[in-house]
């Protein structure tokens, strides 16, 4: 029986629930816990496979991008499943895979927010009228479904130090000059306790490759500055092939301060961003089978390095 649901939008306890109940019925998958948001909710990883080359897949960093979510808890199911059963996975012999790898992912990296946008956050709470507030400074921007920060109002996927001011200074002249719903950098790089323990453990994994998962635009985006990691554009043309999606240039606007800008610029080593879906976040979950269809080879072959 499934465990994950892919009929309804996720929230942070569904995702711990789906979390719990994976590594109950595959004693192989891990879990662990990185941190606890300012609203105590969890940020926990899922790490499958033992392999020698490592990868981190991250989603959500994004509030109102929580269809990703879903899209690496599936992964980590039917990867675990064909594991246990010695099936395959998008033609792959499961585990052999997971001799080869060893996957940590961060399904949601943004809790907080995502509960805000899925509606576990209840209009009349404290938390739910903190967000309100924060959102009123930026009348134009839907409430709650323009809502991209966390619950401080800080966009984490503009919190890594590799070309943070620049990001600072394209933000702030498009207006974004205090905490909100969304592109509001922070006072600093890496002061909010998400971003934090997701550099943290990139850290500590030292991975071979990571993939940030966002919404939408079919795009995959593989770039930092003028960097040239090697290896980096034919794996991203390959993902591009597999999935239908588009190996892009970053716009400039988005270019700095991002999750696979840092991992680029400090590891020297292929990251990318993955734009799910095609339409206006959050896309409705009636998109994730497609989603998932497309986003499978990708998963798959970065895992395995080709
Ligand atoms: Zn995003």
């Amino acid at each position: 029986m499934a465990i994950v649901r892919t009929d309804m939008p996720v929230s942070s306890a569904e995702t711990q629930r789906v979390i719990g109940e994976i590594v109950a019925k595959y004693p192989f998958v891990r879990t662990e816990l990185l941190t606890r948001t300012v609203f105590q909710r969890p940020v926990s990883t899922l790490v499958i496979g033992n392999g020698p080359r490592k990868v981190i897949f991250s989603a959500s960093h994004h509030a109102n991008e929580w269809i990703t979510t879903l899209i690496l808890l599936q992964f980590a199911e039917e990867f675990a499943e064909a594991i246990a059963s010695g099936g395959q996975i998008y033609g792959r012999n499961a585990g052999e895979l997971a001799r080869e790898v060893t996957i940590y992912m961060v399904p949601l990296v943004d809790p907080d927010g995502v509960d805000l946008v899925t509606g576990a956050i209840l209009p009349g709470s404290i938390q739910y009228a903190l967000a309100e507030d924060l959102a009123q400074n930026y009348p134009a921007i839907p409430f709650p479904d323009g809502w991209k920060a966390n619950l401080l109002g800080v966009d984490l996927n503009l919190q890594y130090p590799a070309g943070w001011e620049q990001a600072r200074e394209i933000k702030f002249a498009q207006g974004f000059v205090q905490p909100g719903p969304r592109d509001f950098v922070g006072r600093a790089p890496l002061n909010q306790a998400e971003s934090r323990a997701l550099a943290g453990y990139t850290r500590f994994i030292d991975p071979a490759l990571v993939l940030a998962f966002h919404s939408q635009g079919k795009e995959i985006y593989w770039q930092f500055g003028g960097l040239f990691v090697p290896g980096a554009e034919e794996l991203g043309q390959k993902m591009a092939d597999a999935s239908g999606y588009t190996l892009a240039n970053t716009p400039y606007e988005s270019g700095f301060a991002g999750y696979k800008d840092w991992f680029i610029q400090d590891f020297g080593k292929p990251g990318y961003t993955i734009e799910v879906g095609q339409g206006v976040n959050p896309l409705p979950i009636s998109q994730f089978d497609e989603i998932y269809r497309d986003n499978l080879p990708i998963l798959v072959i970065a895992a395995a390095g080709g």
